[in-house]
């Protein structure tokens, strides 16, 4: 059975007792979070950001209805779906609640094996989702961020460098003779190149907010935000020198040296700029590094 510690659910019933009941149901199997009224299930959602909420609709003050229409105003609890819980049973009562955005609807009385079975398949399709997402960012091959996982996290980046006013660097990272490479010891060795390349740029690359992802082919790209050209540029020789070291053991038994060309660009970004043309520079400065005998970083 796949782990499902890890997911999050939400319980809201004004009813202790029902509380009681879902929670020795639900928790052995996931992480499970209690609120016994509307406001603080709202609360409650916005700080901890559940998977699922099962939320009961009659309840004293707001109904469930209603903290589902805030819960789907507000930007952080907006995509959490949430299964209705409660004793309107009419199908009317049924269509509403799917009507109204609910996922699912369970009625009471609980039984056991139906609230089980009903988050069992949400949380499964959760799961799915964010797989298919992780890995719609994740380049195959290496393991890291593909393109388009730089982009959408480039342009938060940029957006917050604008705001708060921060210079940003890139750096642009092309492995050096590839192409002889691929032709000479064939492309599974090259692939086993591009997978060492990555690892050793990952390694370089410590910051939470730096990003490391494979720009396409023995292409790179590495961004730091708030970082100066001068930390850009120790961070640049770094994986430069990294990466110059790593042994490339060959199926004759010798070993071959891989070394990297690396294009750095920096700016401050103002409203109204565009972060290709930061990565423009960049790739420019790898044409000079690449110009000037390669296996160097140039700005
Ligand atoms: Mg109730």
């Amino acid at each position: 059975m796949e782990n499902t510690a890890s997911n999050t659910i939400l319980l809201v019933d004004d009813e202790t007792v029902n509380l009681m009941f879902l929670t020795n149901i639900l928790s052995p199997e996931y992480t499970v979070y209690i609120a016994q009224d509307g406001q603080s299930a709202i609360r409650k959602a916005e700080e901890v950001s559940p998977d699922i909420i099962l939320l009961d609709i009659i309840m004293p003050g707001m109904n469930g209805y209603e903290v589902l229409s805030v819960l789907r105003d507000k930007h952080e609890t907006r995509d959490i779906p949430v299964i209705f819980i409660t004793g309107l049973n009419s199908s009317k009562d049924e269509e509403k609640g799917l009507e109204s955005d609910a996922v699912d609807y369970i009625s009471k009385p609980f039984s056991v094996g139906i609230v089980k079975l009903r988050v069992r398949n949400q949380i499964r399709i959760i799961n799915q989702m964010r797989e298919i997402n992780r890995l719609s960012v994740t380049d195959l091959l290496t393991g890291i961020s593909n393109r388009r996982g730089f982009e959408h996290q480039m342009r938060r980046e940029w957006g917050r460098a604008i705001r708060e006013k921060l210079p940003i660097s890139i750096l642009m990272i092309d492995v050096d003779h590839f192409k002889v490479f691929n032709d000479t010891y064939g492309h599974q060795q090259g692939d086993a190149v591009l997978q060492e390349v990555a690892i050793a740029i990952s390694r370089c690359v410590t910051r939470t907010t730096d990003f490391a992802a494979r720009w396409g082919g023995e292409e790179f790209i590495v961004m730091l935000p708030n970082t100066e050209i001068k930390g850009a540029l120790i961070v640049a020789e770094n994986i430069r020198e990294n990466i110059e070291q790593i042994p490339v053991y060959l199926p004759d038994g010798t070993t071959a040296q891989v070394t990297v060309s690396i294009g750095v660009g920096t700016t401050t970004p103002e409203p109204g700029d565009m972060n290709e043309k930061l990565i423009s520079e960049a790739d420019k400065a790898l044409y000079t590094a690449k110009e000037s005998g390669r296996n160097n970083v140039c700005h």
